[in-house]
C-alpha cells in the first residue's frame, strides 16, 4: 500500500503505485466529467494530487488542454505577480567520479579538460558575474571526494558571500551538489545556503541504475532519499527536479510529484522550487541517444500541470532552453530562470573556444543578463534580484505559510522594485535603464499596502542617491 510518509525511497517512490497511476489516467483521459471535477479543484488553489495531474496530462481535448494553461497562468499570476527572479549557475570544479551517461563529466571521458577553481579563480568569476548585475548564484560541482570535498564547497560558499566589487554582492547562494550525509548537509546549512538542489535526474529505478552505471550516484536510494537528510539536516528549502529526456515523461511527471509528496507528508513542507531541465547536447553527448525526448508542446504541458499541481513551489528553466521556449514556459508558471549563464568551469572571467569547452552542456539562450533582463520587461515581467525571503528567516514552512496569507505583494512585489532599480543603476544598458525606469513608475501603484508604498518610493530615491540593500 502506497504512504507518501515512508521513509525507504522504493516506498514513497512506489513503482507499482505509479504505474496504477498511468493506467487509471489511460482510462479516464477522456472523462470529461472527471477532468472537469480535477480542474475545478486546481482553480481552487489547492493542488492536485500525482493521480489527478496524471489524468491532465494525458488528456488530449484541446478545450481542456487549454483551460490547464488559463489555469496555470492566473495561479503564476495570484503567487508570484508578474515576478521572474534571476539566478546564474557557477561551476566551481567538474571532477567527477560517476558515470552518468547523459553527462559530459562522467569519469570515463579522458579528453574534456578537468578544471577546478582557486579561490583566486573563484573571485574573478563571481566579480564578473557581480559585474552583470547577478545577486543570485546556483553553485554547481561534480562529485569528487578528492578533488571537491565538502571542506572545498564551503570555503567556496564563504569566499563567495565575502566578494564585494564594486556595488556588487552576491546575497544568495543555491548549491547544486551530488548527494551527501546529513551532517554535510548540516554544515552547508550552516554556510548560509538558499536552496539545496538536487535533480533526481529519472524516477525510475531500474532506468536510474542503467544511466548511472558507476560511482556513488548508482545508489538510487541514496540519491532519492538525500532530500530527506537535507531536511534532516537543517536545510529548509530543497529544489527537486528531472531531467526530461531519459524516461517517459508521465512516469517521471508521476514520481516528481509523488516526492513532493513526500516532503510535505514527513517534513510539512513541500519542495521549494522545482527545475524541469532537458538533455542537452554535450561533449561526448548527443541527445538523440536518449529515446524519451520530450517535444515543446509537451514541455510546455508539463509545466503548466506542475504550476497547477504545487501552486506554492517555484519553476525554474534554464538556458538549457531557446529564448522562444522560454518564452513559451514564462506566462505557464516559471517564476526564476538563468540569465548570461555560462556552464563551464571559470567561463565568466575567461569564455572558452568552444573545441576545449569544459561546459556540462550547451546553452541555447546566449543572450547577455543585460538582454534577457530587458526582454523580460518588454514581455511585462519585472525581473527581480531579489534575495529577501531567505535573508529574513522566512523559509521552509514559515515562507509556505507566508505565501498562502496572501502578503507577497507587500514583500515581494517591492522587494522586485528595488533590486531591479539597483541593477539598472549599476550595471544596465541606458535602454534597459529607461524601460525598467518607465516599469517601476507605472509597477509601484500595485503595491496594496499605502506605508509599504511610500517606503518603497523612499527606497527607490535612497538607491538613486547611492545607497543599497534594503527589503522588506
Ligand atoms: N554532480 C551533481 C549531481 O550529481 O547532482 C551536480 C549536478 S550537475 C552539475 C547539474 C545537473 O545538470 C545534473 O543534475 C543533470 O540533471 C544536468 N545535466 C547533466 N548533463 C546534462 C546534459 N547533457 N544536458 C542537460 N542537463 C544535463
Amino acid at each position: 500500500m502506497y504512504q507518501p510518509n515512508a521513509l525507504r525511497a522504493e516506498d514513497f517512490i512506489d513503482h507499482g503505485e505509479i504505474m496504477d497511476t498511468l493506467a487509471y489516467a489511460e482510462k479516464h483521459k477522456a472523462d470529461l466529467s472527471l477532468l472537469s471535477e480535477i480542474l475545478a479543484k486546481a482553480a481552487h488553489r489547492k493542488g492536485l494530487d500525482h493521480r489527478e495531474a496524471a489524468v491532465l496530462l494525458l488528456c488530449e481535448d484541446l478545450q481542456v488542454n487549454e483551460q490547464i494553461n488559463q489555469l496555470a497562468h492566473q495561479i503564476k499570476l495570484d503567487f508570484y505577480g508578474n515576478r521572474i527572479v534571476i539566478f546564474a549557475p557557477l561551476y566551481l570544479s567538474n571532477y567527477c567520479i560517476n558515470g552518468c551517461t547523459y553527462c559530459p563529466y562522467h569519469a570515463k571521458n579522458k579528453h574534456i579538460p578537468r578544471k577546478k577553481l582557486t579561490q583566486e579563480e573563484l573571485i574573478r568569476e563571481v566579480t564578473a558575474l557581480q559585474d552583470q548585475g547577478h545577486k543570485r548564484l546556483a553553485i554547481e560541482a561534480g562529485e569528487d571526494l578528492i578533488h571537491n570535498p565538502i571542506s572545498y564547497i564551503l570555503e567556496c560558499i564563504d569566499t563567495i558571500y565575502h566578494i564585494h566589487h564594486k556595488n556588487g554582492a552576491i546575497r544568495r547562494v543555491n548549491v547544486n551538489i551530488a548527494a551527501t550525509t546529513e551532517e554535510e548537509y548540516h554544515m552547508l546549512k550552516e554556510a548560509g545556503i538558499g536552496t539545496y538542489i538536487l535533480f533526481q535526474e529519472t524516477y525510475h529505478k531500474e532506468s536510474y541504475e542503467k544511466l548511472h552505471p558507476t560511482g556513488p550516484k548508482h545508489d538510487y536510494a541514496y540519491h532519492t532519499e538525500a532530500m530527506d537528510r537535507a531536511m534532516a539536516g537543517g536545510i529548509d528549502d530543497v529544489g527537486l527536479g528531472v531531467l526530461f529526456g531519459l524516461e517517459n515523461y508521465p512516469y517521471e511527471l508521476v514520481g516528481l510529484l509523488m516526492h513532493a509528496e513526500h516532503l510535505e507528508a514527513v517534513h510539512g513542507v513541500g519542495p521549494h522550487t522545482i527545475s524541469i531541465p532537458r538533455i542537452k547536447r554535450a561533449d561526448d553527448i548527443d541527445p538523440e541517444d536518449f529515446d524519451n525526448g520530450i517535444d515543446d508542446d509537451v514541455f510546455a504541458k508539463i509545466c503548466a500541470i506542475i504550476r497547477i499541481a504545487v501552486p506554492y513551489t517555484g519553476m525554474i528553466i534554464s538556458t538549457r532552453e531557446s529564448k522562444s521556449v522560454r518564452e513559451r514556459l514564462l506566462p505557464l508558471g516559471i517564476s526564476q530562470i538563468s540569465g548570461g549563464s555560462r556552464t563551464s568551469v571559470g567561463g565568466y572571467d575567461t569564455p572558452e573556444p568552444e573545441v576545449e569547452s569544459s561546459a556540462q552542456f550547451d546553452v541555447s539562450d546566449q543572450r547577455s543578463l543585460d538582454e534577457v533582463v530587458r526582454w523580460l520587461m518588454e514581455l511585462g515581467h519585472i525581473p527581480s534580484f531579489c534575495t529577501a525571503c531567505y535573508r529574513a528567516g522566512r523559509t521552509g514552512d514559515r515562507f509556505m505559510a507566508f505565501c498562502k496569507s496572501g502578503q507577497i505583494q507587500n514583500f515581494c512585489h517591492p522587494n522586485a522594485l528595488i533590486t531591479l532599480q539597483e541593477y539598472l543603476e549599476d550595471y544596465a544598458a541606458p535602454e534597459t535603464k529607461r524601460i525598467g525606469q518607465a516599469l517601476i513608475q507605472q509597477q509601484i501603484q500595485d503595491i496594496p499596502n499605502e506605508n509599504t508604498r511610500a517606503k518603497t518610493k523612499q527606497f527607490l530615491r535612497d538607491i538613486t542617491a547611492g545607497a543599497r540593500d534594503f527589503r522588506f
